[in-house]
């Protein structure tokens, strides 16, 4: 099969390997469309090393084309999208529902082979069978819309409150949207005009990095959701955030963000991580929401390009003016 890896930094090279096989529970998926994520981007570029050239990608879907021993054969022919993360299950993280931080978490395109190739085998509880109804594009686009429902989701806000988003790429927006169609009202600060544009064509209301501290105040804003992943944009939420509300940091910046105990601790500002989405409830909430037409992912797809384009499709990606780019297979 044809594969693209990543071989060092900034090179993406397709070469031919052994189609796998899927091993005992698992079921393998021909892949069609691959979403180009920002941690794809991050891996392209060096900024998380890897030790050896390595297929990334992981936002899959496909259809099952074989399974493992243990899996029903009816599940051939199924049209599923690839859940990647998958938590040990039974460490004492994982014991206690915090299967994100499991220190022995499996992560397809990262620790192991990804879905930038035309086949990609996992455990048959992490394809998620879509139904007929829901598209290509919706369907593409669930993983990192799963990262915005579980970040809504562990936050103290509740429709009809307000939040406060920094950063509009992909999860940015996929959560604006998420938060805007359950009926949050949403304040939204980016840099790039084109994206503001977008959240604001959805009903989002946008805010100058300098209003921030007014804005939000005279808003009510509960919870703001840090997903630029820049150390200036989380001392900018932690500086602004009004009394009694909360920081959740999805962004993952490796810089030292600073902030004022005085005035967390006086003001009693939360800070709460949000990483990735709990298995199974957060993938199943999101496919909950479109299949019954509350939300509709795909429509940030902003370009489709083919696996031989995957370099371009990540330099491209790397410049941050596409909401979402999706890989052919
Ligand atoms: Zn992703
Ligand atoms: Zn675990």
């Amino acid at each position: 099969m044809r594969a693209a890896f990543l071989e060092q930094p900034n090179t993406i090279q397709l070469r031919d390997i052994d189609i796998p096989e899927p091993a005992a529970g698992e079921v393998r998926v021909k892949l069609r469309k691959v979403g180009v994520c920002g941690s794809d981007v991050h891996l392209f570029l060096g900024h998380r090393p890897l030790t050896n050239p390595l297929v990334i990608g992981h936002e899959g879907l496909g259809e099952i084309d074989a399974v493992g021993k243990g899996i029903s054969s009816e599940r051939v022919g199924e049209r599923v999208v690839v859940e990647p993360n998958i938590p040990c299950s039974t460490c004492t993280f994982c014991f206690s529902g915090r299967g994100t931080i499991c220190p022995h978490k499996r992560t397809i395109g990262l620790t192991e082979a990804g879905c930038f190739a035309e086949y990609v085998v996992l455990p048959a509880d992490f394809a998620w069978s879509i139904p007929a109804e829901v598209s290509d594009a919706d369907a593409v686009t669930i993983e990192p819309t799963a990262a915005g429902v579980h970040a809504l989701s562990i936050s103290s806000a509740k429709p009809k409150d307000a939040i406060a988003v920094i950063g509009l790429g992909a999860i940015g927006l996929l959560l604006a949207h998420v938060a805007l169609s359950l009926g949050y009202k949403v304040y939204v600060t980016e840099i790039n005009d084109g994206k503001l544009r977008l959240a604001e064509s959805m009903g989002a209301v946008s805010v100058a990095s300098e209003k921030l501290k007014a804005v939000w105040a005279d808003a009510d804003v509960v919870s703001i959701f840090e997903c630029a992943g820049a150390v200036t944009t989380v001392n900018m939420a932690l500086e602004n955030a009004p009394r009694g509300s909360e920081v959740i940091l999805l962004g993952l910046s490796s810089g030292k963000a600073t902030f004022q105990p005085l005035q967390v601790v006086r003001e009693g500002i939360r800070i709460l991580p949000s990483l990735i989405y709990d298995h199974p409830q957060d993938f199943k909430r999101t496919l909950e929401l479109i299949v019954t037409n509350t939300i509709k992912p795909g429509r940030f797809i902003s370009k489709y390009l083919p696996l031989s384009e995957l370099q371009h499709a990540l330099e491209l990606a790397s410049e941050g003016t596409e909401p979402k780019i999706v890989i052919n297979i």
